[in-house]
């Protein structure tokens, strides 16, 4: 259990202004505000190059961002005075390519971060990881090795080994964009059941059913700035920019 204090609810979870990243010359964020609040599930969507895992990636520092700033609960992440591991403790991130250690068990992969980041003794990090492979429905994969395991099952224990950290909010960046489709939906599931625990949750996706149905909020970026952002049922029926409404006629 963290030790810190609960985050108040008037705090947002994340709060993005004026956030500018460059690589070398090309400039792949161009001024991107967002808000996320506690509970809130915000959607990105946008095309291929975009900025959206650069973006994602700034708000766990991941990338240094050129400019703007980045607060995580009211902390500044880019303050060169705070603890930074201690912040990005509190958030989980699951990426394309689950990451999954490949030499060690399922159980250790839920395991390892917890007893060397956090502290935890065996037992509890043991029973926290059973307690979030029951989550995502793979108990009997405990003692199994990730190339055991299909694509949706790695990215199912990538999502409980994030969850094992007892994170404040969760980043997802396009997760199931590696899986074949017919394992796509128990990830899927398994978000939808995360999103109403009521878990802070920033997911970038090309999923819009999923984004439809448990999305809070959907933003738009093209060429690194946010285009437009709203209720996701609005975005998607009812785009406002003829960008938004370029990529939308491409991907529904
Ligand atoms: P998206 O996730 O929307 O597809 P990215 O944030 O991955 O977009 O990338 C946006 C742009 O930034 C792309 O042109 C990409 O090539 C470039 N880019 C991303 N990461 C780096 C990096 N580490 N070094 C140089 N260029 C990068
Ligand atoms: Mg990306």
């Amino acid at each position: 259990m963290s030790a810190e204090p609960a985050p108040s609810p008037d705090v947002p979870a994340i709060e993005v202004v004026g956030l500018h990243k460059s690589f070398g010359d090309l400039e792949v964020l161009k001024g991107v505000d967002l808000t996320v609040a506690p509970g809130q599930v915000v959607c990105v969507i946008g095309p291929s190059g975009s900025g959206k895992s650069t973006l994602l990636r700034c708000v766990n520092r991941l990338e240094e961002p050129t400019s703007g700033s980045v607060r995580i609960e009211g902390i500044d992440i880019l303050d060169p005075e705070i603890d930074l591991d201690r912040v990005r403790a509190r958030i989980g991130m699951v990426f394309q390519q689950f990451n999954l250690f490949p030499h060690l068990s399922v159980l250790r992969n839920l395991t390892i971060a917890q007893r060397r980041v956090l502290g935890r003794g065996r037992a509890e990090a043991v029973e926290v990881a059973r307690h979030n492979l029951e989550r995502v429905g793979l108990t009997d994969k405990v003692d199994a090795y990730p190339a055991h395991l299909s694509g949706g099952q790695q990215q199912r224990v990538a999502i409980a080994r994030a969850l094992s950290m007892n994170p404040d909010l969760m980043l997802f960046d396009e997760p199931t964009s590696a899986l074949d489709p017919e394992l796509v939906g128990d990830v899927l599931d398994v978000m939808r059941d995360l999103a109403h625990s009521g878990m802070t949750m920033m997911v970038v996706t090309h999923e819009m059913g999923f984004a439809r149905e448990v999305g809070d909020e959907m933003i738009f970026m093209d060429g690194g700035v946010v285009v437009e952002s709203g209720r996701p049922r609005e975005v998607l029926s009812d785009p406002r920019h003829a960008r938004t409404r370029a990529f939308l006629s491409k991907v529904l």
